[in-house]
């Protein structure tokens, strides 16, 4: 696998579009084939990315998209902070469209100058499972995974690499 280094979200944005009808492809067959060893390809990818890439040197996640926040969450982080979850949905909270709460500001408000998280062992459940390269039944989750690439550098080396070695 190719070195995972840092792409700002417009240059990853670039890159994905450039390869987007042939990342389309690909998962189109995946879909249709689902390999039984695609999620440990996926996973072993993940590892090996991870291994030399800090999120600390990237923080796009946190800076360009939003977790959704559950209720479970909500009171989590208000434990946290030492504050009620009343007053941390009306300091930090808004709902989006679709009616989910998320946080009211991008960068997130808990993201620190230096990349690092201020709520980091109480951050939401989405926050610690993005991005999903190391979740279960990859396979249900690849037009997710496709539009993260525009976020992720991880995920973008991740489809690269996949490509090579699921041909
Ligand atoms: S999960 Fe991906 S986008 Fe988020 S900080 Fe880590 S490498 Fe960057
Ligand atoms: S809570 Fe922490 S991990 Fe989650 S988006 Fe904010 S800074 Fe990033």
């Amino acid at each position: 696998m190719k070195k995972a280094e840092y792409k700002s979200p417009e240059e990853l944005k670039l890159l994905t579009d450039k390869n987007r009808q042939e990342t389309g492809a690909f998962i189109k067959k995946l879909k249709k084939k689902k390999p039984k060893n695609l999620d440990d390809e996926v996973h072993s990818l993940h590892h090996e990315a991870f291994e030399s890439f800090s999120c600390l040197d990237c923080a796009n996640c946190c800076k360009t998209i939003g977790p959704r926040l559950t209720d479970k969450d909500i009171d989590r982080l208000a434990k946290h902070l030492k504050m009620k979850p009343s007053a941390l949905l009306e300091q930090y909270v808004k709902t989006d469209e679709v009616g989910d709460f998320v946080f009211n500001s991008r960068p997130c408000p808990f993201l620190l100058p230096d990349n690092y998280c201020v709520v980091y062992e109480n951050r939401s459940k989405a926050c610690r499972e993005y991005p999903h390269t190391n979740r279960k039944r990859f396979v249900q989750i690849l037009n997710l995974s496709h539009k993260n690439c525009e976020t992720c550098p991880v995920v973008y080396e991740v489809f690269e690499s996949l490509k090579k070695t699921i041909p």
